[in-house]
């Protein structure tokens, strides 16, 4: 009647439901956007990472659907095969000189591109060096590369210091450029300057950057004036603020052409499909010739954390378009997320294990497609719902 694997789902599925930590989808009803339809219901959408509002816009919806007449639905083969189009090509091209680099390589995700550059640059005997809070993508890796792997204190450079006193082989150090579930920014200068001084690469992974910061958009090492000799691996993906699908690393000559040769989650699987990869090619120019996206975000920013401040929520010191509220038990961040919702908001709570224990939180993300007033009714159901969290502390 049971058997091991039956037993053992079992009691991972009863052990979350007790803790709060059962995760869930939702299903929507309608494409990505401020604006989204669940289960006949619309709700104003603030957890998406569609930080551009490029994910539905038309001018994109366009270029996809023109390029699957040309080029079809699927790529039909690894890049190494046969799959690698003119349209992969010149996406790549576009997003080196975009990124200030000499040469991009395509990933069908951002995932497998941290899988691909980590195990391709570091192994048995070498040293990676990340930051306590990156991406899971980063973390497993690490674990995969075989390389002695350790977690230095969240953004704190006495702790990466000690570290790399006792580095052995090559030593990559890698950061989220802006971290996924608290907003921060690196301190990607003394990163930077701490790698040339211990002979190390340093490699970012810049997910929520990309698009959003720097003068031209391109991200956080953009932000701060960074170049590829600061910044040798800068690894970027097309699922967020681009608003489609899919990762790129970009780096020197050298380091693409490595790449190529090493990074299995490049090599095995097969190419995006080249309409995705046309779409893309769209976005980006977007980004270059709509500044004001990047504005309008940056405006609402500082709207919603000069609103949220009167509100007496734990908001944390992020400037960019992630803006977590921290409500500590998980309990109290579902409350949250479930009062919100039935005011009509989509917010997702984030639990252990995706942030550290008693950190749980409400992740709210703002995008150029919000309007001011959107912002404003969040921020004043955000007021109606303050008792929420008092509820069931006791
Ligand atoms: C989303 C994300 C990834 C993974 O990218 P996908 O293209 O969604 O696989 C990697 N790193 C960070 C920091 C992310 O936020």
């Amino acid at each position: 009647m049971t058997d091991a694997f039956t037993d053992y789902l079992q009691a991972v599925l009863s052990e979350r439901r007790l803790r709060h930590r059962y995760r869930q989808r939702r299903q929507l009803d309608s494409a990505q956007g401020p604006q989204v339809t669940v289960a006949g219901r619309e709700y104003i959408n603030f957890c998406s990472n569609d930080y551009l509002g490029l994910a539905a816009h038309p001018e994109v919806v366009t270029a996809l659907r023109d390029a699957t007449y040309q080029w079809g639905a699927g790529s039909g083969a690894s890049h190494l095969v046969c799959g690698h189009s003119g349209e992969h090509h010149a996406l790549e091209s576009e997003l080196a000189a975009f990124c200030g680099r000499e040469r991009a390589l395509l990933f069908s995700t951002g995932y497998m591109a941290n899988l691909g550059v980590i195990t391709a640059l570091v192994g048995r005997g070498d040293t990676l060096l990340q930051d306590r809070l990156n991406h899971a993508s980063l973390l497993d890796a690490g674990l995969l590369s075989g390389a002695r792997s350790s977690r230095f204190l969240h953004a704190d450079m006495d702790s990466l210091q000690a570290k790399l006193a006792t580095a052995r082989g090559r030593t990559l150090i890698a950061v989220d450029g802006v971290f996924s579930m608290d907003g921060d920014l690196a301190p990607l200068p003394t990163l930077a300057a701490l790698a040339q001084e211990h002979d190390a690469w340093l490699m970012v992974d810049d997910a929520h950057g990309l698009g959003c910061l720097g003068p031209t958009g391109a991200g956080s090492v953009e932000h701060y004036g960074l170049g590829q000799a600061e910044v040798p691996v800068l690894m970027g993906t097309l699922g967020k603020a681009l608003g489609g699908f899919g990762a790129f690393v970009a780096g020197s000559e050298t380091l693409i052409e490595g790449l190529i040769q090493l990074a299995r989650p490049y090599i095995y699987t097969t190419a995006l499909p080249p309409a995705v990869a046309a779409a893309m090619r769209v976005s980006l120019r977007l980004v270059s010739r709509e500044p004001w996206r990047r504005q309008h975000l940056q405006a609402l920013i500082e709207r919603f954390r000069r609103g949220a401040h009167s509100l007496d929520y734990s908001l944390m010191s992020s400037t960019t378009a992630i803006q977590p509220l921290v409500t500590g038990s998980d309990s109290s961040a579902l409350r949250l997320t479930q009062a919100l919702e039935a005011e009509g908001f989509l917010v997702s709570a984030i639990r252990p294990p995706t942030v550290p224990e008693s950190s749980a939180r409400l992740r709210i993300t703002l995008t150029a497609a919000h309007s001011e007033q959107q912002v404003d009714d969040l921020l004043a159901a955000l007021k109606r719902v303050r008792p929420v969290l008092q509820e069931g502390e006791a």
